[in-house]
């Protein structure tokens, strides 16, 4: 299996690299839609991840949401994503479209990268759209001050991530147009049901699939691998001949 990925990665001439949650779970983030141990189980992410609830209960969405995000910006990237860096730097791959907002991807060093649920490094605010670093909401939440507000107008300061109900940012319809022109989509650590990124597949000439569980998308798939991502990613770096460290 792993022989016939590094063939494909090898033949293709534009091949991109879709990831999501599952990639992060070696970096020690928790999948939330993983059975049992999901965070999502105990809360509803609807809710606590919404626009609405950020605009109607802006402390309570803080106070929950930055704890969740100091998980994420804690975290360091492992080996997969540092492979990964290096695939793109060696020219096996083109890009990575990401459906994390932990920054992992950017921190290993992808360059062509597509946060299409945006990131933690910046934020903005909602009314007059002043740019602030993501940092600074946090140390205004640590200051006292819940909600962060603007230093322009007053107004709440939000992170530039994709909230439910938010529209698609920039980075989606961009990486949809990378997809529609690649000749072949590595998905890792996705389980391909959050919408519309979960149908990215469909837009590419040919993708497989690297996943710790089954996915709708299997059947569609070249290639399928249920294993542990990183051991996977440690293979395919040796067959390269690729050095991450
Ligand atoms: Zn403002």
């Amino acid at each position: 299996m792993i022989d016939a990925l590094v063939d494909l990665l090898k033949s293709s001439r534009n091949a991109i690299v879709l990831t999501g949650a599952g990639i992060s779970t070696e970096s020690g983030i928790p999948d939330y839609r993983s059975k049992g141990t999901g965070l999502w189980e105990k809360v509803d992410p609807a809710k606590m991840a919404s626009v609405t609830f950020m605009l109607s209960h802006p402390e309570e969405f803080f106070r929950f949401n930055i704890s969740q995000w100091a998980k994420y910006t804690e975290a360091k990237p492992n080996a997969a994503h540092r492979i990964i860096a290096v695939m793109e730097r060696e020219g096996y791959i083109k890009g990575v479209i990401t459906q994390n907002i932990d920054n992992l991807h950017y921190k290993a060093g992808s360059k062509n990268l597509f946060e299409v649920h945006g990131n933690l490094r910046t934020a903005h605010c909602i009314n007059c759209t002043n740019k602030y670093d993501f940092n600074d909401i946090v140390a205004q939440f640590y200051e006292g001050i819940n909600p962060p507000r603007c230093e322009i107008c007053g107004s709440l300061v939000r992170p530039d991530v994709v909230l439910f109900g938010d529209p698609m940012n920039k980075d989606f319809y961009e990486a949809l147009k990378a997809v529609k022109k690649c000749d072949f989509l590595l998905v890792v650590g996705s389980s391909l049901e959050v919408y519309p990124v979960a149908e990215l597949p469909l837009y590419c000439r040919q993708f497989s699939i690297i996943n710790r569980d089954p996915t709708p998308f299997d059947e569609r798939a070249k290639i399928v691998i249920h294993d542990s991502i990183g051991k996977v990613f440690c293979d395919i770096a040796e067959k390269l001949n690729l050095k991450y460290e």
